[in-house]
C-alpha cells in the first residue's frame, strides 16, 4: 500500500480481546494417516462486526456454520489419531472453503437470508476479514502438512462438512455425500464402504458435487500436494446431537480405518 493511501483498519485490528482465535488444531501430532479439516465448523463472529446484522436465530442455522461438524470431526480425530484443524469463525465472516476472488467469499445472501453487514464492503474491510480468519487458518493446514511430509507419514486429507436436511422446501435423502474430482484413490473405496452400509443413502457427489471447482480448501491443501483427498457432507440431523456426532465419528473411523491403511491409497494418482 503506498504512503499516499487514505487511513483504513489494520487487517491484524479485526479481532480484539474477547474474540476467539481463528482456528484451533486438535491432536497436532496425530500419527494416524489422516489430516482432518474443517472449514465451516465455527459460529464465532468478531465483536467488531457486531452480528452481522443477524439475529441469534439467524446465527444459529446452517447459514452460520455446519451443524454438528466439529464434534463429529474431533471424535474422527481421536479415533483415527489424526491432526485435526477447525476453523473457529462463521463461514458469513468470510467463507473459508471459497476462494477469495469468488462472488461468495463474503455471501451477502445465505438460503434466502440476507446479511446487512456483508453489504457494500470496501477492498480494506474485506482483507481485513481474509487476515484475521481466511489465512491464519490455511496457514495452519499448510504448516500442518509440511511437518507430516517432513516426518515421512503418509498423509489423506479429509475435508469435513455437513448440509442441512431441508432447502427450498425439497427434502435431502442422503445421510452422507461423497464429493470429489479427478482423484478417485480416497473417494472410490470410501463410497463403495459407505455403500455397504444398508441404511445409508449416500449421495456420489450430493448433495453438492465435486466437480464444480467451488471448494478451495481440497485444492489448495490436498490436489497441490498431490495427497489423496475427499470431502465429506454428513446431514445435519444425523449429527446435531453429541450421540449422533460420535455415532458418525465412530462409523467413518471402522470404514475409513481398513482404506488408510492400505498404502497403495499413497501411491500417485493415475490421471
Ligand atoms: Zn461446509
Amino acid at each position: 500500500m503506498s504512503a499516499g493511501a487514505p487511513l483504513e483498519p489494520d487487517p491484524g485490528d479485526l479481532l480484539g480481546p474477547g474474540d476467539p482465535p481463528p482456528f484451533a488444531i486438535v491432536n497436532p501430532d496425530g500419527r494416524g494417516r489422516a489430516l482432518l479439516i474443517a472449514d465451516h465448523a465455527g459460529r464465532a463472529i468478531p465483536r467488531r462486526l457486531g452480528r452481522l446484522g443477524l439475529d441469534e436465530a439467524a446465527l444459529a442455522r446452517h447459514i452460520a456454520w455446519d451443524i454438528g461438524i466439529e464434534a463429529t470431526t474431533r471424535g474422527l480425530s481421536a479415533l483415527l489419531d489424526a491432526p485435526a484443524a477447525i476453523a473457529g469463525y462463521s463461514r458469513l465472516v468470510i467463507d473459508c472453503n471459497r476462494r477469495l476472488d469468488d462472488p461468495t467469499s463474503i455471501a451477502q445472501v445465505s438460503d434466502s437470508v440476507e446479511v446487512p453487514g456483508n453489504r457494500r464492503l470496501s477492498a480494506a474491510q474485506r482483507q481485513a476479514r481474509a487476515a484475521a480468519c481466511f489465512h491464519p487458518y490455511h496457514r495452519a493446514i499448510e504448516d500442518l502438512v509440511a511437518a507430516r511430509r517432513g516426518a515421512g507419514r503418509p498423509t489423506a486429507l479429509i475435508s469435513m462438512h455437513s448440509f442441512t436436511p431441508t432447502i427450498d422446501g425439497v427434502a435431502r435423502p442422503w445421510h452422507a455425500g461423497v464429493l470429489w474430482h479427478r482423484d478417485g484413490r480416497l473417494p472410490r473405496p470410501l463410497l463403495a464402504a459407505l455403500c455397504a452400509e444398508r441404511d445409508l443413502v449416500v449421495g456420489d457427489n450430493q448433495p453438492y458435487s465435486g466437480r464444480d471447482e467451488r471448494g478451495f480448501s481440497i485444492q489448495a491443501h490436498g490436489e497441490r500436494h498431490g495427497l489423496p483427498h475427499v470431502l465429506i457432507e454428513l446431514r445435519q440431523d444425523q449429527i446435531d446431537t453429541p450421540e449422533g456426532a460420535a455415532g458418525w465419528a465412530a462409523r467413518l473411523a471402522r470404514l475409513l480405518g481398513p482404506i488408510l491403511a492400505d498404502g497403495t491409497l499413497y501411491e500417485a494418482a493415475r490421471s
